[in-house]
């Protein structure tokens, strides 16, 4: 028995339609996420193949589609829409937080355009493994619920199995929900829709002089430590529409996505990102480029007269560039082992990341590596071992050291472990258990992999394969969404 309570689905008829999920052949079930399910109040014994799959509809579930348009890669679609998911409804958890259950897979919905409304095992696969780790990275992020098999093909560029994952977020609101009704200058829908996000995420704004103006700067301020956390780890989403930028601050919408292996800011992995727009260090300007479009549709809201409604937007945008650089830099240097501020703390940050990107030094390796560094220069060999040319670093390591020697040095490797993982589900282990899981039922790959990347930051002798760079010949150099 799972207690909804759908407030989706009590806003009015324009903001989704009404469908169950299609069902599906012979639905069996991947995996439940049990500690999940018990920190929503769920029995996991309740999250059944039948109800992951779509085939019953859980009782108090209020199935719909989403409506929600979207810039994609810039360019203004007025109707994308959920055309492959639908919000089963919402629980209220242990920590009273409220959160949706979606299964994304689960057949077609009026949003589904060309599209066949369903989604393949790998990229359910992927999905359920970095959301997970970047949760237990500690990176606000939707998670996974659980995922099945549906026991149908789905056609890409050849057969491939179906599944259905189910996804729980804080909510679905995306800057493009916004969007969709700003484009139709439906202005009494988005101020439903910012009354309703304000009251699910953001509270206090709704006491602020101007609650628009306040959900407008509560947003921004959670868009930019998450990117930064993306930066910290290394991690590129690959497609930051404004459909895929979440209100609630989670990072939302595993497709594309990748990590990084040696270190390099222009990188992409996206094989329909051609120009490079989300590549790993334009991160940062795609986030308040999309603030900007959710800014946009508030507008009408944040003052009367234009201009000022302007200026109130152009202010709270202000802020993402300042509280992006202090969560970007505050990050980096707790990576290197730093509890205090310094002057010079940004170029030295700034020299580490230009030699590491000059000799093709692994990002995560590096900065584990430097945990032990910290506690002396016997740490300094498997450090230098990571950049093409070793004398790099040495010629970075004296400044670090003395650095360091200007402020107490207690716990200083433990606390750097505490934030540098050991562990990530790198591209090329995700393929590994994605080709085991499709070419050979092997599910077992995909449960060891999911094991190791839930306990990111401690170290794991036996697990020491998974800590290593891809060999050349492991490489993934492209990633796809649909596949
Ligand atoms: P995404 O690139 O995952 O953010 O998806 C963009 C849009 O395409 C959303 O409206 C999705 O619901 C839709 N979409 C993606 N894959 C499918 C599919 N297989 N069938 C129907 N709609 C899809
Ligand atoms: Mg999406
Ligand atoms: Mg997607």
């Amino acid at each position: 028995m799972i207690a909804f309570d759908n407030s989706y689905a009590r806003l009015p008829d324009r903001f989704f339609a009404r469908l169950d999920p299609t069902p599906v052949k012979a639905p069996a079930l991947i995996k439940v996420n049990e500690p999940l399910a018990r920190e929503l109040g769920l029995d996991p014994a309740d999250i059944d193949a039948d109800v992951v799959a779509g085939n019953r509809i859980p009782q108090g579930a209020q199935p719909i589609a989403q409506a929600y348009a979207g810039h994609q890669f810039g360019h203004f679609t007025p109707q994308l829409g959920d055309g492959r998911a639908i919000l089963l409804g919402e629980v209220v958890g242990r920590d009273g937080v409220r959160r949706d259950i979606q299964l994304k897979g689960s057949g077609p919905t009026p949003w589904s355009r060309q599209g066949d409304g369903r989604a393949a095992l790998g990229p359910v696969l992927r999905e359920y493994l970095i959301s997970e780790a970047m949760h237990a990275i500690g990176v606000p992020t939707t998670r996974t619920l659980a995922a099945a098999t549906t026991g149908e093909w789905v056609f890409r560029e050849g057969a491939l199995p179906g599944a259905v994952l189910a996804r729980v977020a804080a909510s679905h609101i995306r800057v493009g929900t916004f969007q969709y009704f700003a484009a139709r200058s439906d202005m009494e829908a988005v101020k439903l829709l910012a009354d309703h996000a304000i009251a699910r995420h953001y509270p206090a704004a709704a006491k602020a002089t101007n609650p628009y103006r306040a959900l407008l700067e509560a947003v921004v301020a959670r868009q930019a430590p998450l990117i930064a956390q993306w930066l910290h780890i290394g991690f590129i989403h690959g497609v930051m529409n404004t459909d895929n930028c979440a209100i609630s601050g989670e990072t939302i919408d595993y497709g594309p996505c990748a990590f990084l292996d040696a270190y390099d800011p222009a990188a992409v992995f996206s094989s329909i990102d051609q120009g490079g727009r989300y590549a790993y260090g334009n991160q940062p300007r795609i986030a308040q480029w999309n603030l900007a479009r959710l800014a946009e549709t508030l507008l009408p809201l944040l003052a009367e007269e234009e201009q000022a409604a302007i200026d109130s937007a152009q202010e709270a945008l202000a802020g993402f560039g300042p509280q992006f650089q202090a969560a970007y830099l505050g990050g980096l240097r707790r990576k290197l082992g730093l509890t205090t501020e310094q002057e010079g703390d940004a170029a030295l940050v700034q020299d580490l990341l230009q030699r590491m990107a000059d000799n093709q030094a692994d990002f995560t390796l590096t900065f584990r590596a430097l945990c032990d560094a910290a506690a002396g220069p016997e740490g300094d060999a498997a450090v230098r071992a990571l950049f093409t040319d070793p004398g790099a670093y040495d010629a970075w390591a004296p400044a670090w050291r003395q650095r360091l020697a200007a402020e107490p040095a207690a716990d200083r490797p433990a606390a750097m472990r505490a934030t540098n993982p050991a562990l990530i589900p790198r591209n090329h282990l995700v393929e590994e258990a994605i080709v085991a899981a499709v070419a050979r039922e092997d599910f077992q790959p995909f449960e060891s992999l999911l094991a190791v990347v839930t306990r990111p930051f401690d170290d794991q002798p036996e697990a020491a394969r998974y800590a290593l760079p891809p060999r050349p010949e492991q490489r993934v150099l492209q990633t796809f969404c649909g596949t």
